[in-house]
């Protein structure tokens, strides 16, 4: 089946660099050793045998005519004894090589007798200079400095070592912790569930990756990389493990945010390491998690890291070249920004193939709840089918979380089975965040109430508008309350009709407020911004505005903080931004009138409905369509 170990596909393996004599890592080891020996060298004087004499002793031994020359530095003393001196101070008689010298300090007063003493006995003085000769001062000074840039240059040759070598056992950019993960993966196409035709693509892929040869047979060569788009959650991840466990391939994987590293080039070092290391192993799949990381559009974005997010694309480009289509080592890289990504990644011969990944629809939802619910023992009231069309917009990764809420919950009220209560439970807890224990005045909370009923009267009568699902005052994570719609379909595109009602809809808060209080408060901040983007939106992008017309501008676009947009430059005039902004205020203050108008002709249903809510604090939507035909 594969090419064996050592077929074609290792002949670009390089030669490892031929061992130095002293590794280098060890040739620090060397030097601080040298320089410590040094330092000891310098403490000792050079004089050996010296007799350790108390002051005292000394000048007794002078008296006795037992020295016969001394030495004077500063404290101190040191000198010769005569033979009798000799013979009396020799600590060990019985050794030839007894003490001819001695040494004493003097204590740190002036001793005036001292001189006139040795004089006296007719002792040779003599003195030496104070402190150490020069050039044994200097060294002592500059040594710590030296010792200092020693380390430094240490440091950064090792450094330089390993990313030019890479072959160092020592070097960060292999550190086991950080290095490509290989693994065989265990996850099959079983696990993955609904994305259909990414499967259909992919089975070409891993068909490939386990027989080659009859691809080759026909002149076909595979594509050296894969780009799997889509949002998070969608199982990106999930698709590059399956394909790895179905072809039963190693698996290289590494996040696109770990080459970022401190030393600019380790990225670099690491993508050749990875890249090596897989052509070693036959056939082989790579794995780049987040490519967008590092493959964006080079010279966008803010701030530093510039440097070495480049060094490592260009490697990763620079491997991908390199590699032939004999060696078997199939890329894959996700994104969730395709539109960022640099173009040279998406040239053909480099990431050709793009499986995009959307988010699920009805039926997709209900097979991956499938999957997930596998070890989950159900009640026999949980209605998958039902579960999936009430989590539009949820990913495989919410809804696999969705399961474990559920379980969860059953686990907390000690059930058996995992009933569709707790799927409920989960779901608002999703959905909604915990409830939070915000304390309201009455006041407070009759405010939100008639907020909160002023977008459900809306969102109820409005026919465009997403339905109404739940309305309730119980505050949950930030919100204070919440209406709840939920659409009647997953949608693709939008029409102007729906989004003009869904305004009117997140106006309608402020409106009642209006309404009510002939004021507003603070509460509808957000209802307005999203309003705002919106309508920018609308006006900018998709040319739902007469007086601007049918024009695509590069505004209100989203993710401003991955740099594209920053660095582009505004592509209309100072006076068509004047025109758009004033288009923008009209529409919102034109709606904001409809929505007040309405709210006007509804008030007693508005009424009516929040004092049922300030009753109930949660109302389904059966219930408020009860409420409301009563009226
Ligand atoms: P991404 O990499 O696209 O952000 P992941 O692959 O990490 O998403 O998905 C996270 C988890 O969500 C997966 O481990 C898997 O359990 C679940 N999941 C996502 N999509 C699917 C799917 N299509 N089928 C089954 N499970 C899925
Ligand atoms: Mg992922
Ligand atoms: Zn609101």
């Amino acid at each position: 089946m594969a090419t064996p170990p050592n077929g074609p596909g290792n002949s670009k393996q390089p030669e490892k660099n031929p061992q130095p004599l002293i590794p280098k890592q060890y040739s620090f080891l060397w030097f601080s050793a040298a320089i410590f020996l040094m330092v000891l060298w310098l403490q000792d004087d050079g004089q050996t045998r010296l007799q350790e004499l108390a002051y005292s002793d000394f000048k007794t031994a002078v008296v006795n005519g037992q020295v016969s020359q001394v030495t004077l530095k500063e404290e101190e003393i040191t000198g010769q004894f005569t033979d009798s001196g000799n013979a009396a101070f020799s600590s060990d008689s019985t050794s030839q090589k007894s003490a001819e010298s001695f040494h004493t300090i003097r204590p740190p007063m002036e001793d005036p007798s001292l001189l006139n003493l040795l004089e006296e006995h007719q002792i040779t003085i003599r003195a030496a200079p104070s402190g150490l000769p020069w050039w044994q001062e200097l060294i002592r000074s500059f040594l710590p400095w030296l010792l200092f840039l020693a380390l430094m240059f240490w440091f950064w040759g090792a450094a330089q070592q390993r990313l030019t070598q890479g072959g160092n056992p020592l070097s960060f950019s292999r550190s086991k912790a950080r290095r490509a993960r290989k693994e065989t993966s265990t996850t099959t196409l079983d696990d993955v569930a609904g994305i259909e035709s990414a499967k259909r693509e992919i089975a070409e892929i891993i068909d490939f990756l386990k027989a080659p040869e009859k691809y080759r047979a026909l002149g076909a060569s595979m594509p050296k990389g894969v780009l799997l788009v889509g949002p998070p959650g969608t199982g990106k991840t999930l698709l590059a493990r399956a394909i790895a466990g179905e072809a039963e391939v190693p698996f290289y994987s590494i996040s696109a945010s770990e080459f970022i590293e401190m030393f600019v080039g380790v990225g670099a070092a690491r993508v050749r390491d990875m890249f090596q290391e897989a052509r070693k192993d036959g056939p082989a799949l790579i794995f780049i998690d987040e490519l967008d990381a590092i493959g964006r559009s080079r010279g966008a974005g803010l701030g530093g890291g510039h440097d070495e997010r480049e060094q490592t694309l260009n490697q990763i480009l620079t491997e991908m070249d390199g590699f032939e289509s004999h060696e078997n080592i199939l890329v894959l890289a996700a994104t969730n920004r395709p539109d960022v990504l640099d173009s040279a990644l998406l040239r053909p011969g480099r990431f050709d193939r793009k499986i995009t990944l959307d988010r699920p629809h009805k039926d997709a939802r209900a097979a991956i709840l499938k999957v997930h619910i596998r070890k989950v023992p159900l009640a026999p009231d949980v209605d998958l089918e039902q579960i999936a069309a009430l989590t539009i917009g949820f990913s495989g990764a919410d809804l696999k979380n969705l399961v474990n809420e559920a379980a969860l919950t059953a686990a907390r009220e000690n059930l058996h089975e995992v009933t569709s209560h707790c799927f409920e439970v989960a779901r608002d807890r999703i959905i909604l965040g915990e409830v939070s224990d915000a304390h309201l005045s009455p006041e407070e909370r009759t405010a939100v109430a008639y907020h909160e009923c002023g977008h459900a009267i809306m969102a109820y009568y409005l026919p465009n508008a997403d339905p109404l699902t739940r309305l309730t005052i119980i505050p949950h994570g930030m919100a204070m309350g919440m209406t709840e719609q939920t659409p009647r379909e997953d949608h693709v595109t939008y029409k102007e009709s729906y989004l003009r009602d869904r305004i009117k809809v997140m106006l309608g808060g402020r409106c009642a407020e209006k309404l009510i209080y002939g004021e507003v408060s603070t509460g509808a901040q957000n209802d307005l911004k999203e309003a705002t983007a919106l309508v920018r939106r609308m006006i900018g992008q998709w040319g739902m505005s007469e007086k601007i017309g049918p024009l695509g501008l590069n505004i209100g676009e989203e993710h401003v903080f991955l740099g594209r947009e920053m660095g582009m430059p505004r592509e209309f005039s100072e006076k068509m931004a004047e025109m758009i902004d004033a288009e923008i205020q009209a529409q919102l203050l034109s709606m904001e009138k409809q929505t007040l108008d309405f709210l006007t002709e509804h008030r007693d249903q508005l009424e009516t409905l929040a004092k049922a809510v300030l009753e109930e604090e949660t109302l389904s939507a059966e219930d408020v369509k009860g409420i409301l035909l009563k009226e």
